[in-house]
């Protein structure tokens, strides 16, 4: 459990009124007043982080629910700010106006979602140049207009003069926003800007430093600072857990170094790519292509992030040893991963400057900008994506690249809708090129926080290059399939911090390598109804742990050599307690080996599935839920039922009974359950049939709706018994009703029909 400090976002409601001016001066000039504190920023921007690491002196991190996933922002906010010593006071930076965000999705991905998540009090930036009273106008709405948010305080940037902001105070007190600072026009502090933005930090670090100083002297005189303080601290503290990279890719033992580009020409890289890198055991070693002559020794992998090639073309083709040094060992076969810039400098040559030549492709810069979020699906297998994975990301940048014909390309971006043409048609980015695919060069820069799976891929083919170990049989292609098990036996293991759990049954010195586990759901009873993910994982699974429930012909098609461990039963006919699965499926990951954990249904409904899934967290091994089509749903639908229907029910209940009402173990209100006016599909009913519908008549059903049971459903063997809530269970006696079963109520089921089943 870790809290989130103490904390403020500075928003705006437009662009270019000054957050960043007021964000950045506040982390220094707090950091000034002895806080530590850490620095954040809403959206996929590189720049404004690289300055927050200068004022707060720790690294600049980004929150992004489109980039990393709703789900991952909290977490991601509690690593940022705890890391290494806990920041007193956390600032948030935003983008854009307060509630712009993904073009197309409500708002998605806004400063005002990043505040919603993170429960973070709002401070309003406002340029406040062209108006006065109505000032106050503009920050009652932006203080109302989402009653979630709390904008907890006004500060007034570019204020004329002393009568200017005492006008504007006057009107604002109406609203009852407090106004925390003031701000007058200081042209000196200018930061020097550049066509995709600012120019980074890092490029200029002296001059930075200097501007970094003079933002915290600008607004430790221009903002009250104990106030913004005090705002910070009425955040709630929200414990829970923190984002941990070796969570998300933890046990990849590798012994491996990845040479990271870095210097003026290459400023663009998230510091959690780093930390999930460092998680799976990689050793990162930085390389300028400005300035180095070689790869750093030992070099089994390659990253190049983003940033300014474009400024720096011909610095880079002077540097021809280190261009040679990279075309060589991409052509020998060196796992390289490139976004953006580095999508650049592996290119033949970017405005006639000679690159690296690694791949068919020349650029150019241009005039138009290319910025905006990105849904994307892998267009080609590589190292690390299998076809149609999908990824988020963004791109920006005002180069064009053009590859020769017959160049696989890397993403396939889905259509963005264009008010002018419809639909407009889905873009192919960059080349997955090397003899073996393995160099992945895009113009995507994706979080890999939010695919984690990128870098556990990107470090397993990092390893093999490493130790030379061979892809598994199977894998002739160079996709991920190959690269899943993770490496072999052997290498450094990773650190890991000592409060994650170790597995009992290794030593610390040498914990084993890890595979993988995926749940992946299928049926019930009918083989086909099976997603295309789960066959893919099944293809590759070097273990498959089965239940009863799974239909039997899907095992007979996996690949030969696949061991098969059937847990649903143990020598003598006993149920495998949950435990020992648990057990299993840690065990065979810790072996090295893809597992795949094959149920009936879904995973998550009536499946333990997520007990399964802390079991693998718990002891490191990364795990991968595919859904499956529940019976809940399926097997009313194979025998013609369908759970909702216009006019007849707005929803449908689905209720596991293998325990009685009355139980005392029971958690469910039957007489809630029989007054929803819903379907009622009830699981694991066949024991408990008699008392079900009797405490649903009890709690004033209806006698007369109609019930049905289907047992064996989507098999060759389904059979049908239909009947009333009044006799369905004495129908299942008659006829000797066996599980599984499913027993629906409600008007729907008078639908029932045999016929309707086309699988078998
Ligand atoms: N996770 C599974 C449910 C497991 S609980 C899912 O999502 O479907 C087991 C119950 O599922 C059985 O008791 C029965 O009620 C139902 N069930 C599973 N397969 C079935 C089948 N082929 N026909 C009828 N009911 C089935």
């Amino acid at each position: 459990m870790v809290i989130v400090p103490p904390r403020v976002l500075v928003a705006a409601p437009a662009s270019g009124q000054g957050k960043t001016t007021v964000a950045t001066g506040l982390m220094a000039a707090l950091r000034q007043r002895g806080l530590t504190v850490s620095g954040h920023k809403v959206g996929p921007d590189y720049i404004d982080p690289g300055y927050h690491e200068l004022a707060t002196g720790r690294r600049g991190r980004n929150l992004d629910p489109f980039l990393q996933g709703e789900p991952r922002v909290l977490p991601l906010l509690r690593h940022g700010a705890t890391v290494g010593t806990p920041a007193d006071v956390a600032v948030i930076e935003g983008v854009m106006g307060l509630l712009d965000g993904a073009v197309g999705r409500a708002g998605f991905a806004s400063t005002a979602h990043v505040a919603r998540l993170t429960r973070t009090p709002v401070l309003l930036v406002v340029d406040v140049s062209g108006a006065s009273r109505s000032i106050a106008a503009l920050v009652h709405g932006f203080a109302t207009f989402d009653p979630q948010l709390t904008v907890a305080g006004v500060i007034l940037n570019k204020v004329g003069s002393v009568t200017h902001e005492a006008e504007i105070r006057e009107a604002l007190a109406a609203t009852g926003v407090p106004v925390l600072g003031a701000l007058h026009r200081d042209p000196a502090l200018d930061t020097p800007s550049r066509h995709l933005g600012l120019v980074p930090a890092a490029e200029r670090v002296a001059a930075a430093r200097r501007t970094v100083g003079a933002l915290a002297a600008y607004i430790a005189a221009g903002v009250d600072l104990d106030a913004v303080v005090a705002v910070a601290r009425r955040a709630p503290a929200l414990p829970g857990p923190a984002w941990d990279p070796f969570v998300e890719v933890g046990g990849v033992s590798v012994d491996a170094t990845v040479a990271v580009a870095s210097g003026s020409a290459f400023t663009f890289r998230y510091a959690e790519t780093d930390e999930l890198l460092d998680a799976a055991g990689i050793r990162l070693a930085s390389v300028d292509p400005l300035h180095d002559l070689a790869l750093p020794d030992g070099t089994a992998g390659l990253y190049l992030g983003g940033g300014f090639p474009e400024v720096y073309a011909d610095g880079l083709a002077e540097n021809a040893p280190l261009r040679q040094a990279v075309a060589r060992a991409a052509m020998a076969g060196l796992p390289v991963v490139a976004e953006c810039a580095g999508l650049l400098y592996l290119g033949r040559d970017l405005d006639g400057a000679a690159m690296t030549g690694v791949l068919p492709v020349r650029a150019r810069m241009t005039d138009r900008l290319v910025l905006g979020y990105r849904e994307a699906r892998a267009a080609t297998a590589s190292m690390i994506a299998d076809v149609d994975d999908p990824v988020t990301g963004h791109e920006f940048h005002r180069t064009r690249v053009e590859a020769d014909p017959g160049a696989a390309p890397a993403w396939r971006f889905r259509p963005r809708p264009s008010a002018a043409h419809g639909t407009a048609a889905p873009t192919l980015d960059g080349i997955v090129g090397g003899p073996d695919g393995n160099v992945h060069a895009s113009y995507l820069h994706v979080h890999w926080a939010g695919h984690p799976e990128l870098a556990g891929r990107f470090a397993a083919a990092v390893h093999r290059q490493a130790t030379g170990s061979a892809p598994p049989a199977a894998g002739t292609r160079p996709s991920a399939a190959a690269t899943r098990g993770g490496p072999a036996a052997g290498g450094i293991p990773a650190q890991r911090p000592a409060s994650l759990p170790v597995p009992a049954s290794t030593a610390t010195v040498d914990p084993p390598t890890v595979g993988r586990v995926t749940l992946v759901g299928a049926g019930p009873g009918d083989p086909g109804l099976v997603t295309q993910r789960g066959l893919d994982r099944l293809a590759e699974a070097d273990v498959v742990v089965a239940d009863r429930l799974v239909p039997h012909a899907l095992l007979r098609k996996l690949r030969p050599g696949v061991r098969v461990i059937d847990v649903s039963k143990v020598p003598r006919g006993a149920f495998v307690p949950q435990e020992r699965i648990n057990q299993i499926l840690v065990e065979e990951a810790h072996a090295g080996h893809r597992v795949v954990r094959l149920k009936g249904g879904d995973s998550f409904v009536f499946g333990r599935g997520m007990e399964e899934v802390q079991a693998c967290r718990a002891a490191g091994v990364p795990v991968e839920v595919v859904p499956g089509i529940s019976s809940a749903i399926a097997v009313p639908e194979l025998a013609g039922v369908p759970v909702t229907h216009r006019g007849l029910t707005q929803g449908f209940t689905v209720v596991s009974a293998h325990l009685p009402p009355g139980d005392p173990g029971s958690t469910v209100d039957w007489a809630g359950v029989a007054r929803s006016g819903t379907t009622i599909v009830l699981l694991m009913a066949v024991q408990t049939l008699p008392e079900v519908t009797a405490a649903l008549l009890a709690h004033g059903m209806d006698p007369a709706t109609a019930a049905v049971s289907v047992e064996n459903g989507g098999t060759a063997q389904q059979r049908i018994l239909r009947g009333r809530l009044d006799d369905i269970a004495a129908v299942a006696a008659t006829h000797g009703l066996r599980a599984p079963a499913i027993t629906v109520v409600g008007q729907v089921a008078a639908f029932a029909d045999a016929t309707q089943l086309t699988h078998a």
